[in-house]
């Protein structure tokens, strides 16, 4: 993203982030209660590059962005390291490990996955003024987080951004390059 060109409109990172009114809501993972399979599904039946990670659904509390790439290897490594883990196996994202129940010796492990959460990702609030959000992506990152007194909103990536500019140039989007 060249920054050379100053950039001179008054949107908001609100006006750019996705979803969109009406837009399916974002797809995030729980810190907690989600399952081996469940992870293993959105991986098959999403292309996003990451996940926000949140406390959950009702605060919406932002924890981190996971990577798809980081969390398919995870996936891969747990069950090729650990034959008890199953679809039906917990897997947390918290710092501390859940305690440990007295199952049967066949019974699903629990998987911690935490270590893979980037836990500083970029974020910006709802009403960041786009100017800035354009120095930040020219400078470091593919994505930022929008938030609201800490909550998820949405995110908004390099090619979102570069999408705007494109609209507000009134320019083909698909004639712009990107890298
Ligand atoms: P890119 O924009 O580089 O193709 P992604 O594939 O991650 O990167 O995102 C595609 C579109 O989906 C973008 O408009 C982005 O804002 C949005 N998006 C990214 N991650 C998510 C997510 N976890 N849930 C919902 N929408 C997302």
């Amino acid at each position: 993203l060249d920054n050379k060109e100053e950039f001179t409109h008054t949107t908001l990172a609100t006006d750019v982030m996705r979803p969109r009114r009406g837009d399916q809501p974002l797809t995030v993972i729980e810190q907690e209660g989600m399952t081996v399979g469940d992870l293993e599904h959105l991986v098959r039946t999403t292309k996003y590059n990451g996940f926000p990670v949140i406390t959950s659904h009702e605060s919406q509390q932002l924890i981190g962005y996971l990577y798809r790439r980081d969390l398919i290897l995870a996936l891969e490594n747990a069950h090729h390291n650990n034959e008890h883990v199953l679809s039906n196996s917990l897997v947390y994202f918290t710092l501390h490990a859940p305690t440990p129940s007295l199952g049967g010796a066949n019974d699903p492990v629990p998987l911690r996955l935490f270590n893979i959460v980037d836990l500083s990702p970029i974020t910006v609030t709802d009403h960041t003024p786009m100017e800035i959000v354009v120095e930040i992506f020219s400078k470091l990152g593919r994505q930022a987080l929008v938030t609201h007194n800490g909550k998820l909103l949405g995110i908004i990536t390099k090619k979102d951004v570069l999408r705007h500019i494109a609209q507000l140039n009134k320019q083909d989007p698909d004639s712009i390059l990107f890298n």
